[in-house]
């Protein structure tokens, strides 16, 4: 395109300029078709140009589109939140409405250390986390990553939240399999609380799916029961980083149900406003509201588009379209129809490592060796060069590689709109 005054990821790289987008499908302005196979960065859930959608942002802009949170709310947001309160697991019941994935959960992370100063425990104020992890890139999410590559710039502001291993199961850090696997990189999250003092740690964050920073990384069936037992056992909180993984992207509205465990505060993203408008959320237990709404009674966070009654009013259709289609009803089967034919692939092509995930968020590694599991050296940039490849041939992939530290693999996940169709999925 020549110049432009646009920052964009590369600077140096010509980008194709998107005209409009249908279904799961993009086009750009010289007339060729993208197969949206990664929903943008997993946030497309519902596909591109749903009509709904779009007649639900102009009723509202047709109202009002922004009141401050310090002075009003809003319709819209108080009727999301109700939703979003009968719609999650347990007594998830308060939403905190921010912008970003970064913002909701920088915001878990202080609605953490604001819970144990109003218990009267204010030392409580670390969130420890997995070495490889993401959860966004603000300071304080950044602090909370595991992600070498997004980090390295800016070492010096950030906090060593992340401390113990994901349970990468393909490459186990312990040498173990599905059939002797005894959870130690669970219990690792006990020894490192004993290390560190739990009357310092407020709470422990995790993505249920480790994404961007490994493709998919899925735990084992016991993994987040000991997990929320261990961390209830040191008086502190967990928080489930489900931005990626929320909104029905694995098959239900949280991926924190496949374990059957209830977060004690969930950071949202992405789905939520599915790319139709900047939204995301915060959401708390009554048993975390609790000393709040008796003490202070003011989070002390929030931004200026905080619950804007349009990003509000968006979120609320999404939702009523995920329910009135049965969206995520057949997540279940989508996922495993595809991660079949991706397991005959693996057959046939053998630098396919590893097939993995849950629902519609399904990665791939890929090895130079499958035997020895040995990667591509990170100075190849395999993944990148993967994702780049398809991309050529209208092939949206999205590249979930964290860095050069040696402790994740070459992995893309793919993740198409949850509305896909098996003749799409073939
Ligand atoms: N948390 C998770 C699990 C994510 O995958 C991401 C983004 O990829 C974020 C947080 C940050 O979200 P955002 O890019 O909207 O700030």
């Amino acid at each position: 395109m020549g110049r432009t005054y646009l920052i964009k990821p590369d600077l140096d790289e010509d980008y194709p300029v998107i005209d409009y987008g249908k279904g799961v499908y993009l086009f750009d302005v010289a007339g060729k078709r993208y197969l949206d196979a990664s929903s943008g960065a997993v946030t497309a859930n519902i596909g591109h140009g749903v009509e709904e959608i779009n007649e639900a942002m102009m009723e509202q802009a047709k109202k009002v589109s922004f009141v401050y949170r310090s002075q009003f709310t809003s319709k819209a947001a108080e009727k999301l939140a109700e939703k979003i309160a009968l719609t999650m697991p347990g007594d998830l019941n308060w939403s905190f409405f921010v912008n970003s994935g970064s913002e909701a959960t920088e915001t878990a992370m202080k609605i953490a250390i604001q819970y144990w100063q109003e218990k009267g425990r204010p030392l409580k104020t670390k969130i420890l986390s997995r070495w490889v992890s993401y959860h966004g890139i603000t300071i304080g999410a950044l602090s909370m990553s595991g992600h070498p590559a997004r980090r390295s710039r800016f070492v010096p502001l950030l906090a060593d939240f992340p401390v113990v291993s994901p349970p990468y199961c393909y490459r186990c850090p312990y040498n173990k399999n599905p059939r002797n696997c005894s959870y130690e990189c669970a219990k690792e999250l006990d020894v490192a609380f004993r290390r560190i003092g739990p009357e310092s740690i407020a709470g422990f964050i995790a993505e249920p799916i480790v994404g961007a920073a490994g493709g998919a990384i899925t735990p084992p069936k016991d993994y987040y029961k000991i997990i929320k037992e261990i961390c209830e056992k040191h008086d502190i909180l967990f928080i489930a980083d489900e931005v990626m993984t929320g909104f029905g992207r694995t098959g239900t509205m949280l991926a924190s149900e496949h374990w059957g465990i209830v977060p004690d505060i969930v950071s949202l993203g992405k789905g939520m406003g599915a790319g139709y408008a900047p939204i995301a959320a915060t959401l708390v237990t009554e048993r975390v509201m609790e000393p709040i709404r008796k003490g202070s009674k003011v989070i002390m966070s929030g931004h200026t588009l905080s619950a804007n009654p349009q990003s509000s009013a968006v979120a609320l259709s999404v939702l009523e379209y995920l329910e009135k289609n049965n969206v995520i009803d057949d997540v279940d089967a989508k996922g495993t129809y595809l991660k079949n034919l991706l397991e005959k692939l693996k057959i046939v092509f053998p630098f396919i490592g590893d097939v993995r995930g849950m629902g519609l968020l399904i990665g791939i590694e890929f090895v130079r060796n499958p035997k020895t599991k040995q990667s591509f050296a990170s100075e190849l940039n395999m993944t990148e060069k993967i994702v780049r490849a398809a991309k050529d041939v209208g092939l949206l992939l999205y590249p979930a590689t964290a860095g050069e530290d040696g402790k994740s693999g070459d992995a893309i996940i793919i993740s198409p709109p949850l509305i896909v169709t098996k003749r799409e999925i073939e």
